[in-house]
């Protein structure tokens, strides 16, 4: 019996999200009593032991050509070998792009139960009980699980990752892999921008920018801050943004540390896709515009005054022309 946590890369990097699993999945194996492992696919120019300050003792990196690129159903049969192997009973995911994938196949595969969007460690006094959100965020569902073994994908930002001490063991195997049923005939990887999925930081504007021409300032202020850009559905609807960038219900959800929303009004819609932001930075003329309920900080302006202030005082402290 032990926890395995997999460990999402991109880019040769382990993602943000991965520490915050791997620490969720340590903790877990410390309130169950038995171990904490984790699994690599791929190669990665990151230190893989140093991994072992966020509480795994072991980490299986498995090698493969096929690996290198994120193909949901190699990686699920691959993690569940893995799981097999070594007679883990909780998996844990991060709940992000390729964890959605993932997780719904490896449930599958395992027979195990599956709890996507976990917002906290499970309670485990009787049962095996796990709260997630529902409703774009509205109420929270106490899910119990019952199978053997037990999925459990974790929802960005909902628990504080904890660095300590120590390394862990780093088991490298070169696998095989069975010919995957999808063929990638074309990969077209946006480059110079940051991508709103793993964004730490991400400035989003909406109707109250008037129109596209405007998005200029909204550029410069994230390329300055090293944020994604984002937008509301409106505005992506009427093509004044690529429609990637809508965040929302019916958009992306994201996670990021910090949401900078401008000349958005706030409507619940928007928020489900964002209310798990740690910080909420809002931007408004209106002062019963309703983001500001969900603001950490707020400022009453109008955009096209407040903005290029915020751009000329950033580029003073970063001492940039
Ligand atoms: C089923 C369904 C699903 C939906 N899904 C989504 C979704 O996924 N994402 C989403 O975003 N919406 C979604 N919507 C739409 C949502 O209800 C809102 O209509 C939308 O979010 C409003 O976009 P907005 O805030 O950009 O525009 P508006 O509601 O027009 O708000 C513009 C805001 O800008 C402010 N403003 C105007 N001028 C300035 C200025 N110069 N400076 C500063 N502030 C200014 C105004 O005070 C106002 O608060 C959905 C709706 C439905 C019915």
């Amino acid at each position: 019996m032990s926890v395995l946590i997999f460990i999402d890369a991109a880019d040769g990097h382990v993602k943000k999200s991965s520490f915050e699993a791997l620490t969720y999945g340590a903790q877990l194996a410390k309130q169950l009593g038995t171990g904490a492992e984790a699994v690599l696919l791929g190669n990665v120019a990151d230190d893989v032991a140093a991994l072992g300050k966020y509480g795994v003792t072991k980490i299986h990196q498995l090698s493969n050509e096929a690996l290198s690129h994120v193909d949901a159903q190699v990686y699920a049969k691959a993690i569940a070998d893995v799981a097999t192997a070594i007679g883990a009973t909780v998996i844990v995911l991060s709940h992000n792009l390729t964890g959605k994938a993932v997780a719904p196949r490896l449930s599958v595969r395992l027979k195990a139960g599956l709890v996507a969007g976990a917002v906290g460690l499970p309670d485990t006094n009787t049962g095996f009980n796990v709260k997630k959100a529902v409703f774009s965020g509205k109420a929270f569902a106490h899910i119990s699980v019952n199978t053997p073994v037990k999925i459990l994908s974790i929802s960005p930002n909902s628990f504080q990752t904890i660095a300590g001490e120590g390394t862990a063991e780093v088991v490298s195997t070169a696998i095989t892999v069975d010919a995957s049923k999808i063929k990638i005939t074309a990969t077209n990887k946006v480059t110079g921008e940051v991508l709103l999925s793993d964004a730490e930081l991400v400035v989003s504007a909406g109707r109250g920018l008037k129109g596209p021409e405007n998005w200029g300032m909204i550029e410069e202020l994230a390329k300055l801050l090293g944020a994604a850009t984002a937008c509301s559905r409106p505005v992506a609807d009427s093509h004044w943004r690529p429609h990637h960038e809508h965040v929302g219900q019916t958009g992306g959800s994201i996670a990021p540390n910090l949401y900078i929303a401008i000349g958005i009004s706030g409507a619940i819609q928007h928020l489900a896709g964002v209310n798990r932001s740690k910080v909420i930075v809002v931007i408004n003329k209106d002062p019963e515009a309703p983001f500001f309920k969900a603001a950490d900080y707020g400022i009453v302006g109008d955009a096209f005054d407040v903005v290029p202030k915020m751009i000329t005082e950033i580029k003073k402290l970063k001492g940039v022309a």
